[in-house]
């Protein structure tokens, strides 16, 4: 084996790259990782940093807790669902961890070995001869490999490059706002709808001394739709957001049909976000990413060869991909204009709100 040629290049260090390769790297110590990721404090990955009960289970399933130095502030326990379009308002209870996200994201990476190699670059270009293929990174390094792992996300250049076929994406944008006397009158966490600018959901979530406002629109027109949801979003709680600190933007997958869901191939295995594998409904990704991590890691520990890997791994995520079918189902239901508005109105399953002397409202 020559000195940069690896058993497998994973690229991408987000929930799914850092638990297969932690995974991997414990169960098969001999196995030569190399571990591509492109994120830094700088750059790093826009998120609600929301922490789903699915992830959580999967976290005690690995006996780990999470430090304090990974959650922020504050702990939510509702959903507080808003139609802009109908005016209706609901409560829903919720079993979120409020996290910051790049700290969740180094904490993974902190479970990597040091047996892994990890490159900070990106991979820019992978090409395919004979069985091997050469990953091309921005640094101008070249690795070798006979297995890529693709856990690159949305916009997954493995994919892209070997596979071809992506799935719907929509462009996420979100800002965060200082927290202020006007933003003081926000929900600690919600979930809006607003048909006139995105056929999909938004959040608003507090966190750490702001407030997150992010959606997800169609790619065209995606800043303009963004700022007008924001317009009318102020005009419904009668408050100004105010200069955001920052604004981020990245692609966010939607699912829509079975063949969006894809494992991959022998060699070229896609992990996460980059195999389909988020929520459709909630954009909930981190447990699917931390899951099919982990189904891959055991189809490689225990597969003999390429194929049986494969085969190992598709059977592995048969239940996550029928979950996920059934997110499909289920956003279908949620950004309907007419049933969400009958669902909220016969407020099945919320909580009653309450006014400060405990009147309900
Ligand atoms: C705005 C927004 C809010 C979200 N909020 C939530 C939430 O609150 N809760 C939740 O569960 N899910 C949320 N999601 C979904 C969730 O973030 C993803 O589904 C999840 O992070 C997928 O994990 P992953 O490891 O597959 O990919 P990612 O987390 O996207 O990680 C991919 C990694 O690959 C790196 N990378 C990408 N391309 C390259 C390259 N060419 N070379 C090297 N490295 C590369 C990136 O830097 C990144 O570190 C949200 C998504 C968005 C966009």
């Amino acid at each position: 084996m020559t000195d940069n040629l690896w058993d497998a290049v994973i690229v991408g260090a987000g929930p799914a790259g850092a638990v297969f390769a932690a995974e991997l790297a414990h169960r098969c110590p001999q196995k030569k990782l190399l571990l591509l990721d492109g994120q830094d404090r700088e750059h790093p990955k826009p998120c609600g940093g929301l922490l789903a009960p699915d992830a959580q289970k999967l976290l005690a399933g690995l006996h780990l807790t999470l430090p304090n130095t990974v959650l922020a502030d504050p702990q939510i326990f509702a959903v507080d669902t808003v139609d802009l379009q109908s005016g209706q308002r609901r409560l829903y209870q919720r079993h979120y961890l409020n996290m910051d996200r790049y700290a969740f994201d180094r904490y993974l990476l902190s479970r990597v070995p040091d047996t892994v190699r990890i490159v900070r670059a990106r991979c820019t270009e992978i090409k395919e001869q004979n069985g091997i293929y050469t990953l091309k990174t921005n640094g101008g390094q070249t690795f070798r490999t006979t297995d890529v792992i693709g856990a690159d996300g949305g916009n997954s250049r493995v994919r892209r490059m070997l596979m071809g076929h992506l799935p719907y994406t929509y462009t996420a944008i979100q800002e965060w706002y200082p927290e202020s006397a006007d933003t003081a009158e926000l929900p600690h966490y919600a979930c809006i709808f607003d048909a006139e600018t995105s056929d999909s959901c938004s959040w608003l979530i507090r966190k750490n001394g702001c407030v997150i406002f992010g959606g997800a629109f169609a790619k065209t027109g995606c800043h303009a739709a963004f700022e007008a949801q924001r317009a009318r979003l102020e005009a419904y709680f009668g408050i100004r957001f105010g200069t955001p600190e920052k604004r981020e933007a990245c692609p966010v997958t939607s699912p829509r049909r079975i063949r969006d869901f894809t494992p991959g191939r022998p060699h070229v295995y896609l992990i996460g976000e980059a195999a389909g594998f988020i929520s459709a409904s909630s954009f909930e990704g981190i447990s699917s990413a931390m899951q099919s991590g982990r189904m891959l890691a055991d189809a490689f520990a225990k597969g003999k060869s390429s194929a049986d890997i494969f085969r190992l791994y598709r059977k592995n995520t048969r239940g996550l991909r029928a979950k996920l079918l059934c997110k499909i189902g289920k956003r279908a239901i949620l950004c309907n204009s007419t049933l969400r508005f009958w669902i909220m109105k016969s407020g099945v399953q919320s909580i009653p709100r309450l006014d400060g002397e405990g009147i309900r409202i």
